[in-house]
């Protein structure tokens, strides 16, 4: 007899600059394909839930993202997200402050460099 569990595949489908809805930090998260396997003797034997999303480097946060949007987002190389963004925002009025221009999410965020 061996015992039963779960084990996670993850694929990696790229990278993107992003502020974490968790530790509030702007930076590298993992765009992923994951899927949930039951397990027997750690022998992966069904998939049982397949997820996409984004995990935040600095933290570890699992952000799910809808499929079309993950689709686009790599095939386009940029995946805007409607999200609020307060550290953005905050960085983003004291920068225009400094230099007058503003950047946008699409300028500073939205960019995905495709894993190949
Ligand atoms: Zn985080």
């Amino acid at each position: 007899m061996g015992s039963w569990g779960w084990a996670w595949r993850v694929a990696v489908l790229g990278t993107k600059r992003e502020e974490c809805g968790s530790c509030g930090r702007i930076g590298v998260h993992v765009l992923a394909r994951r899927a949930r396997w039951g397990r027997l003797c750690r022998i992966p034997l069904v998939p049982v839930g397949v997820q996409v999303g984004m995990l935040c480097v600095a933290c570890g946060q699992w952000t799910a993202i809808g499929w079309r949007s993950m689709r686009r987002g790599t095939r386009k190389g940029r995946l805007p997200l409607l999200r609020s963004r307060p550290v953005f925002e905050a960085a983003a009025a004291e920068l225009e402050l400094e230099t007058g221009h503003r950047p946008t999410p699409a300028e500073a965020l939205d960019r995905v460099t495709v894993n190949r």
